[in-house]
């Protein structure tokens, strides 16, 4: 198994909308694989096509409980609030208390071509909406209020993400998506 670099916040990559997975072939199946060992090495829970550089629909994930790979995710329905100390590998050293649906119905299909329908809640449910919107080029940053985002802002200038995007991440007490 290879690894990629994770993408970090400055790369455009991670600001596009991804296209549909049409097919599924052994190279796809090979990439999932890097990106699980990439997710591992970063200790992370959860990772995006775009946060290594592919603009296509579809994320990996290992929480603990399940994991897997989702092709094409989609949230069909959604509920209730929840809280959450919220982190992205492709921001690292940074986190915000973000308010989501704690429960979600996604849909969307494995790897074997197979019709998936999740009923996800609290961190699978967090995990899950974060992966969607690394798909649709959104992140955490834009779920800030203005305050927020502007210290942010600045502290990523403070680390120089922007000329540094092999800086390592440093997920420490966290669990990142
Ligand atoms: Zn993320």
């Amino acid at each position: 198994m290879g690894s990629y670099e994770i993408r970090t916040v400055g790369d455009p990559v991670l600001r596009t909308v991804t296209d549909e997975v049409t097919d599924i072939d052994a190279s796809l199946v090979k990439v999932t694989d890097n990106m699980f060992s990439s997710m591992y090495d970063a200790a992370g829970i959860g990772l995006a096509a775009p946060q290594v550089g592919i603009q296509k629909r579809f994320f990996v994930y290992d929480h603990g409980e399940h994991s897997g790979v989702i092709l094409n995710p989609k949230i069909v329905e959604s509920d209730g609030e929840w809280i959450f100390e919220e982190a992205c590998l492709s921001i690292p050293g940074l986190s915000w208390e973000i308010i989501r649906p704690k429960t979600i119905h996604l849909v969307g299909i494995d790897l074997n071509g197979n019709e998936v329908s999740i009923e996800a809640d609290e961190l699978e449910a967090r995990l899950f909406q974060h992966e969607i919107d690394h798909l649709n080029g959104v992140l955490l940053l834009d779920l800030l209020d203005d305050e927020s985002r502007r210290q942010a802002l600045s502290k990523l200038r403070e680390l120089d993400l922007r000329r540094t995007p092999r800086l390592p991440s440093d997920p420490g007490e966290l669990r990142l998506p």
